[in-house]
């Protein structure tokens, strides 16, 4: 594979803070618990989220969404 190419998996889940009431569905229905609560922020495991996208479809909001990989955390992306 050259490098510039990427496989079609390769975004991460994104939150949207201002959208986010913290109802916690999305947590419930990750398999690898990658997404979760911590000090009042919703977090993403990046290394352990398998972008299944059940959270993404579970938020009534429509604050998780996916975005294409930057740098910043491309590192921590398991492809
Ligand atoms: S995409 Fe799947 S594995 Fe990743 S945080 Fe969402 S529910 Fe969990
Ligand atoms: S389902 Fe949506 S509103 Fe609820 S905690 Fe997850 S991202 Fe936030």
């Amino acid at each position: 594979m050259k490098s510039e190419q990427r496989p079609q998996h390769a975004f991460f889940v994104d939150v949207d803070r201002n959208l986010c009431y913290y109802c916690g569905a999305c947590v419930a229905v990750c398999p690898p618990d990658s997404i979760f609560l911590e000090n009042s922020h919703l977090k993403v495991d990046h290394q352990t989220c398998t972008r299944c996208e059940r959270c993404i479809a579970m938020c009534p909001v429509h604050a998780l969404s996916k975005a294409p990989l930057t740098p910043e955390v491309s590192h921590e992306v398991k492809l």
